[in-house]
């Protein structure tokens, strides 16, 4: 008889499992390897659907001898065992672009270096309200390709990384969202903005001029890409300091939205969410909102009662008139510029972790402005310390979080807020980002 092709996973976590599930089913004979160890609710689950696997190792002769590889998005294209499929011409691809295969759902893709989930989220909440059949899925949540198996939805809203991007062969969402594209992962990246730019665009890579493209216009960087690498989709950009022909722009302090001759307006003031950066998002995710036909009023009121996401400028308690705010999501300088841009001062500011090569000299004009004390938490901070010393009052270095936030309250005084905001990845001293905020959380609980 014939042969079933062998579809190999590399990496059994949620997306990992995700796709053996819809491989499984669309008839692939599937293999999962992982290096490390698997989770017991994912062995579970494979067993289950009687699908092989193995942790702690890569049994190369099997993956070697795949037909199609899909490789989770951690893995670094330049590990041997990648290396050495690339050079045997096996295709190797990311969960979107398998699951999206098959499925014949309209799809919503959201990438950018900052403000993915918050999109996502917030156009999954609109879409939602407007009574479609809706699933999120992507880095968010449960996995798309396992949504696809088991129900598939009419919609779906995406949040994709670089990462994800890098996988695709085919895919093509009806609407991409690109929020912005500062330095991020250039360690992944050869140290090549360029690239990690050219990979945020492979998300239009293959639209057609029935498609659309939203955008930041207020991004140079994007700006100048698309100058020099026009794309075939629909541009649809967003602005907080221009006036845009169709797209989205600020006139008297209201969102004004215009979809071919069609315009309606919300008030900035009423938005749920605090904060310039969200004003563009909440933009990217109106203007995706309208061109699915949702109708005016369900996007109006749906960005009035949004509920943001944790650990992104997320208010916390406020303990003797100062508040402590916790934006443990941001990894990048860029995101930690938005967030002290839309705290007022004076801010006793938490920051520091896992270095990605960060640039801190353009939060200068704002640490000078409203910050009137770091308090370093990571197990290397000399570049803050380098970059910051002679500009604050006040810095005190600290490596655990109960520490940092005994300091931020001795230090704090009536009407201040205490600024998690790491600008660094976490994984020196905690799990991850959720762990950094939520031992951020419990020490302000036990003051
Ligand atoms: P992502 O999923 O891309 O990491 P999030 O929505 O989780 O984005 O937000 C990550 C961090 O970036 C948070 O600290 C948030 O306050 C900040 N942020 C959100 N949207 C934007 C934006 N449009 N521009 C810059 N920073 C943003």
């Amino acid at each position: 008889g014939t042969r079933r092709p062998l579809l190999v996973i590399l990496g059994g976590g949620e997306s990992g499992v995700g796709t053996a599930i819809l491989g499984k089913k669309k008839g692939y004979e599937v293999f999962v390897s992982d290096k490390g160890k698997l989770k017991e609710k994912y062995k579970n689950v494979l067993e289950h659907f009687e699908i092989d696997w193995e942790e702690s190792t890569h049994t190369e002769a099997k993956v070697l001898n795949a037909d199609i590889v899909m490789k989770s998005p951690g893995i670094p294209d330049t590990v041997p065992l990648v290396v050495a499929l690339h050079e045997k011409g096996i295709p190797v691809i990311s969960e979107i672009e398998f699951a999206s295969r098959y499925t014949e759902a309209t799809i919503i893709g959201i990438t950018g270096s900052n403000g993915k989930t918050t999109t996502t989220m917030l156009a999954n909440h609109i879409l939602a309200a407007g009574g479609l059949n809706v699933g999120m899925a992507g880095n968010i949540g449960d996995s798309y390709a396992k949504m696809v198996a088991e129900k598939d939805y009419g919609f779906y809203v995406l949040e994709i990384s670089s990462f994800q991007l890098d996988g695709i062969r085919q895919f093509r969402p009806h609407i991409a969202i690109i929020t912005n594209i500062t330095p991020d992962h250039l360690d992944r990246y050869g140290y090549q903005f360029e690239n990690y730019i050219a990979s945020k665009f492979r998300i239009a890579q293959n639209q057609t001029s029935e498609d659309y493209l939203i955008y930041d216009a207020d991004d140079e960087v994007m700006v100048d890409w698309l100058e020099a690498h026009p794309v075939k989709s629909k541009l649809v950009p967003f602005s907080l300091e221009k006036q845009v022909e169709q797209g989205a722009h600020i006139k008297n302090n209201q969102i004004e939205l215009v979809i071919a001759n069609n315009t309606f307006r919300i008030m900035t003031d009423d938005l749920a969410l605090e904060g310039k950066h969200n004003i563009k998002n909440t933009m990217a995710a109106a203007l995706a909102a309208k061109l699915v036909g949702i109708r005016k009023e369900t996007i109006r009121n749906s960005v009035m009662n949004f509920q943001g996401a944790p650990h992104r400028l997320e208010k916390v308690l406020k303990i003797a008139h100062v508040q402590y705010i916790n934006d443990s999501k941001a990894t990048n300088v860029n995101a930690t510029f938005y967030a002290l841009d839309s705290v007022s001062a004076s801010i006793v500011w938490i920051v520091g972790g896992v270095d990605k090569g960060n640039d801190y000299r353009q939060l200068m004009p704002l640490v000078r402005e409203k910050v009137k004390a770091i308090i370093c938490l990571g197990s290397d901070n000399t570049k803050i310390k380098e970059t910051f010393g002679n500009v604050v009052d006040l810095m005190v270095e600290t490596f655990a979080m109960e520490e940092a936030v005994k300091v931020a309250y001795k230090i704090g005084e009536r009407g201040d807020t205490v600024l998690l905001s790491p600008a660094c990845a976490s994984f020196d001293l905690f799990k991850n980002y959720e762990d950094r905020g939520n031992q951020f959380k419990e020490a302000i609980k036990n003051l």
